[in-house]
């Protein structure tokens, strides 16, 4: 008892997870400042009408140009912001900024239809969210119908609230998607009791595609199931040919992908913007 005791006591303080924890301690102080140091910065990255092969929208992606660690994906610190109320400062930076520089690019005279920014669960929780975004729509004159929120299946747990939130977000005039479709846990059902419009299918279903034959037969379902009840459909995560022609014949209307072009910084957008007013495809 006593030894196995000792054991455990070993495992929970061992060097390695101490020096694990001071690390996300420093994250956390790191991220606190980001915002008024400037680390921070938004990549952008282009979403295709997949019949076309033209630009459609543009999903903002979250960029931290750490001092010591270089570039740095949100996958390493969006979690540490979502443990603490750091998350509701950094959403805030990154929905204004989002807005004002898609503002910026509708000035320019880019057709910008679909501006998609994806909200933490944990943000949405804040009680004042709706009268925040509402702010920085006023604030930076964007057009809330060319706003789309994405967020995560797990939204849907919380039936009741979701319905509340999501229906006032509308209200608003904002489009809603469901990021990383099939990886939660959410009941299909639900789909049909919420305002959403469209679904995003997750990149791991995608990239099996199209000699995987489960995958196949899931994306094939998830497009039925969304079609009927009337929702669109982005696949995530394409990066070859053969699965963007897949998909493409599953009638799924929109992708992202590195086939595409990878998320990059909003200057480098202005060269898809000018194909897209002469009609080019971004691919091939
Ligand atoms: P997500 O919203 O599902 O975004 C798609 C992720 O897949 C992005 O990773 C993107 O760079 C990556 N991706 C796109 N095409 C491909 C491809 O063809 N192959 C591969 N392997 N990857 C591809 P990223 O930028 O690292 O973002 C990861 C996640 O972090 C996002 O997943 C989103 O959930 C979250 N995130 C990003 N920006 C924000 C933000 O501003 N706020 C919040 N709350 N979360 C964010
Ligand atoms: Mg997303
Ligand atoms: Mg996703
Ligand atoms: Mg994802």
């Amino acid at each position: 008892e006593a030894k196995s005791q000792g054991r455990n006591r070993c495992l929970l303080y061992s060097p390695d997870m101490a020096r694990r924890s001071l690390d996300k301690l420093k994250l956390e102080q790191g991220l606190s400042q980001a915002i008024q140091r400037q680390e921070l910065e938004l990549f952008f990255q282009p979403i295709i009408a997949l019949h076309s092969g033209q630009l459609c929208g543009v999903e903002a992606l979250l960029r931290w140009h750490h001092g010591e660690r270089g570039l740095m994906t949100p996958d390493k610190f969006i979690p540490i912001a979502e443990e603490s109320d750091l998350i509701d400062r950094l959403g805030r930076w990154v929905m204004r900024t989002a807005c004002q520089q898609g503002q910026h690019w509708l000035q320019a005279g880019f057709p910008l239809t679909r501006l998609a920014v994806n909200v933490s669960v944990r943000e949405l929780r804040a009680s004042d969210y709706i009268e925040q975004l509402q702010g920085i729509l006023d604030e930076t004159g964007f057009p809330p119908e060319r706003l789309e929120l994405e967020v995560t299946e797990s939204i849907m747990q919380q039936v009741d609230q979701s319905l509340t939130l999501f229906s006032r977000l509308k209200q608003l005039g904002v489009m809603i998607a469901i990021d990383d479709f099939g990886t939660g846990f959410s009941s299909l059902s639900l789909l049909k009791s919420l305002p959403i419009d469209r679904i995003k299918i997750d990149r791991s279903f995608v990239q099996p595609l199209p000699h995987d034959r489960h995958s196949c037969e899931l994306c094939r379902t998830i497009l039925t199931l969304a079609h009927n009840l009337d929702l669109t459909v982005t696949a995530e995560g394409i990066e070859q040919e053969e699965q963007y022609h897949f998909l493409q014949q599953l009638g799924c209307e929109d992708g992202q992908g590195y086939l595409f072009s990878k998320p990059q910084p909003a200057a480098n957008m202005t060269d898809q913007w000018d194909r897209r007013i002469h009609g080019s495809p971004v691919y091939p």
